[in-house]
């Protein structure tokens, strides 16, 4: 059996450590570190991750600025908005959470916020300094997912990585945190073929397809350690659960360790939006 990556509990304590610093913050600068998360809509999902992100600040005394716009919003709207939160020298992150509704371009949003308070580190600006190895505010599923990694094996130089999908959000920023940490980077995406025999040479998989159970046992390598973003959900015995993109019964056989879903990269995702939080707020005080 593959040992569990328990990405909960390194949340936590990365939390733990963030709280510290924010009292100190308050102490030293008199800075409170604050976010502002946008929510369009009424959609369920969407209402849960801002739920657990603002109780997550509320936890580490990070402020946090709610605005719930309803789904008939427009553009324009949204921008003057985001405009409005750029220009608030209290405001230190923006959040808008996607997805947006239809009648809404999530790029034009996405470019609007000052690339200073992208903490989620979406905006072009922040995509690029991380393609040139030159990071500021750096995704977050990724960043934690590269944590996660660096504290199971330490020293990531040489291994390869295969990384299963290509989005802006999550495959294409893990593969170039994985490069930057001098792993061989193979992307594997839909038109891939052989996909199987690729991620059958990968000492670390990282897999972000967003299709449940995904990945099989006979595609791990005995020994290699698997990430696991995926979040699905799939009715099973009549109960709905959430399960992520690899086999984990399976898997875990093979793997030498491996994150559970729900409990593994999720946790790790609001612990680094934190961070990000806090390090932006640093960064806008001149601080560190
Ligand atoms: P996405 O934008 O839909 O991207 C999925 C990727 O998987 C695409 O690159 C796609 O390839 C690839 N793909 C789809 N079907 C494939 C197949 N049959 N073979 C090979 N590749 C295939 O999804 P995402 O936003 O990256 O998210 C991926 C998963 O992670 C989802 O389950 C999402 O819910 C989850 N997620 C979790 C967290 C967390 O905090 N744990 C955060 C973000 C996302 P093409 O590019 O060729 O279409």
């Amino acid at each position: 059996m593959s040992k569990l990556i328990d990405g909960k509990q390194f949340a936590d304590n990365l939390c733990e450590k963030l709280k510290q610093e924010v009292v100190e913050l308050q102490l030293a600068h008199k800075l409170l570190p604050c976010i502002a998360v946008v929510l369009v809509g009424e959609d369920p999902a969407s209402q849960v991750y801002v739920r657990n992100k603002v109780k997550r600040c509320e936890q580490l005394g990070i402020r946090s600025v709610e605005h719930r716009l309803v789904d008939t919003t427009t553009q324009q709207e949204l921008l003057t908005l985001i405009e409005s939160l750029n220009a608030d020298n209290s405001i230190h992150g923006i959040l808008v959470q996607l997805p947006v509704p239809e009648q809404i371009d999530d790029k034009a949003v996405l470019a609007a916020i000052n690339p200073a308070k992208d903490v989620d580190g979406f905006h072009v600006v922040n995509m690029g300094a991380l393609a040139v190895g030159e990071n500021r505010m750096v995704p977050c599923t990724p960043l934690g997912s590269l944590m996660l990694l660096q504290d199971q094996l330490g020293d990531l130089s040489g291994k390869h990585a295969v990384v299963i999908g290509r989005s802006n959000i999550v495959g294409k920023p893990m593969a170039l945190l994985l490069l930057q940490q001098h792993c061989t980077v193979t992307i594997v995406h839909s038109r891939t073929k052989n996909i199987e025999a690729l991620c059958q040479q990968a000492d670390i998989l990282v897999a972000a397809v967003g299709r449940a159970h995904f990945v099989k046992a006979d595609w791990v390598k005995p020994g290699a350690v698997v990430i696991d973003v995926g979040i699905n959900r799939i009715e099973k015995d009549g109960k709905s659960r959430l399960v992520g993109d690899v086999d984990y019964d399976a898997v875990s056989e093979k793997a030498a360790a491996i994150t559970p879903v729900p409990g593994g990269v999720g946790p790790m995702t609001i612990a680094c939006l934190m961070y990000n939080t806090v390090a932006a707020a640093k960064m806008q005080s001149g601080i560190g």
